[in-house]
């Protein structure tokens, strides 16, 4: 029999509100008891890990991520993704469909779920595109897409621009029970802008990305909701005035959700105007959870690893974000790991491309910002990166209960860590934290009772 036993665990399941000290026994790759009867049920032939003081949850779960592939290979592959998200606690993922050709047919669509079959290191769902090569023109042929096991629908990176073919494209997600999630951006009012639109745009003389752009898209989406009932997902929100119209509409119960980066509630837009600059103007008490006097990171002005889109915003925007994640008006967590290779990133800041990796240091920043700093307990936290995703997109994934499949992440709330993006599992090294005192990381992911990652040997056996 092939039996794991961990011992000794916080076993937290948000999905079923279990919070307690219990043995875990995963047998088979599924769940098989959790609590007293673990240990009997478990044969002399099962390993042991010991996880006192440990935290046992469902396998963590990243809806946003660019694995790069098929076309992008120099930037990441679906095995250094699926890599850097076991080490990140990630048990699955849900790949954008971005890339070169875009995922925008069932034979892209069988080409991920093959690639990842043969090298995923972690569960890999793909979303398929809302439009044809992601040109935001004609819609991508939905039911086909759902058939060959797409889990929800996004042009991301883009944003479909026609509010028409946008309806009709949630009348098709609606008829095909899929959710649609949207990178909501305004081309007419962000035209070729690079952070956002306020002080420091101004004074470092880049051009400006207002949030009127984000929230323009997410009001769209609101009405569109409303109108054909279909469930529209907002990606990276950022903008204060977006957690706003999300907060009205939820409460109204129309089908919208959201979901929140850690830069996003972490930087602000000062961080591109260098390390002093940030630290003095926003950065205060950031790192005090983790870092015991160490100096702190420092990078250059306009730095590339600090350009994304959407942009880092000001810290009322960020204060905002936090806000929504604590009253849940924002139920989800991600990454947005975009990976880009040095020679893209070493440029000057207007020519970059936008994005930052993010599986690796997602869990430690949402941990410092929501759970060491008092605003969310663990479960909460835990509960916006496992169950809540699995519900929105229909995933029987993020749960403990016995018989589910055995995704498993093991975590210590309270480790210090630095992040280096020399150690990191992704090809690309694009990250603002290299350099970081973190608080809080997986120490061990398993993927249908096998061990995926395993930070120490300490734990490989008892
Ligand atoms: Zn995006």
């Amino acid at each position: 029999m092939n039996a794991l036993l961990l011992i000794g665990g916080r076993v937290l399941d948000p999905g079923t509100h279990f919070d307690a000290v219990a043995d875990v026994l995963i047998s088979e790759g599924k769940i098989a008891a959790v609590g007293t009867e673990a240990a009997a049920k478990a044969g002399s032939g099962a390993e042991r890990m010991d996880v006192s003081g440990l935290v046992v949850c469902p396998g963590l779960i990243d809806l946003h991520v660019h694995l790069r592939e098929p076309g992008q290979g120099a930037k990441e592959t679906l095995a250094t993704g699926t890599a850097a998200a076991a080490r990140g606690g990630f048990t699955s993922v849900v790949c954008m469909p971005n890339t070169s050709p875009a995922i925008d047919n069932p034979g892209t669509v069988a080409l991920i779920h093959e690639l990842a079959a043969g090298q995923g290191k972690v569960n890999v769902y793909v979303a398929g595109a809302i439009s044809r090569n992601i040109a935001g023109e004609e819609l991508a042929p939905i039911g086909s897409l759902k058939k060959a096991g797409v889990v929800a629908i996004t042009d991301d990176g883009h944003c479909v621009q026609n509010n028409e073919l946008m309806r009709h494209a949630l009348e098709y997600a609606k008829m095909f029970d899929l959710t649609v999630m949207d990178h909501c951006q305004d081309y007419s009012l962000v035209t070729d802008g690079v952070m956002h639109e306020g002080y420091w745009s101004t004074v470092l003389g880049l051009r400006g990305w207002p949030s009127a752009g984000e929230e323009m898209i997410v009001a769209r989406n609101i009405l569109l909701a409303e109108t054909t009932g279909a469930r529209v997902h907002c990606q990276h929100l950022s903008a204060a005035g977006s957690v706003e119209l999300l907060r009205q509409a939820r409460r109204r119960g129309v089908p919208i959700s959201g979901e929140a980066c850690p830069h996003h509630f972490t930087l602000t837009d000062a961080a591109v105007a260098g390390s002093e600059k940030f630290w003095v103007a926003d950065g205060k008490g950031l790192l005090s959870a983790a870092s015991e006097g160490d100096g702190l990171p420092s990078w250059p002005v306009y730095d590339t690893n600090f350009k994304m889109n959407p942009p880092l915003r000001s810290a009322r925007d960020r204060e905002a974000i936090l806000e929504g994640l604590v009253d849940g008006t924002i139920d989800i967590l991600c990454s947005d790991h975009a990976p880009h290779c040095d020679y893209e990133k070493e440029v000057e800041f207007d020519y970059a491309p936008f994005g930052i990796t993010g599986l690796e240091t997602e869990l430690a920043l949402s941990l410092m910002q929501l759970y060491h700093s008092g605003r969310l307990g663990l479960a909460e936290i835990i509960a916006k990166y496992t169950i809540a995703p699995a519900r929105l997109l229909g995933l029987r994934k993020g749960t403990l209960s016995v018989g589910a499949d055995a995704d498993v992440t093991v975590l210590d709330p309270d480790r210090r860590w630095v992040f280096d993006k020399g150690l990191s599992a992704s090809k690309s090294l694009n990250s603002p934290f290299h350099g970081w005192p973190l608080k809080g990381r997986a120490v061990a992911t398993i993927v249908a009772g096998k061990k995926a990652w395993v930070e120490a040997a300490e734990l490989a056996g008892v």
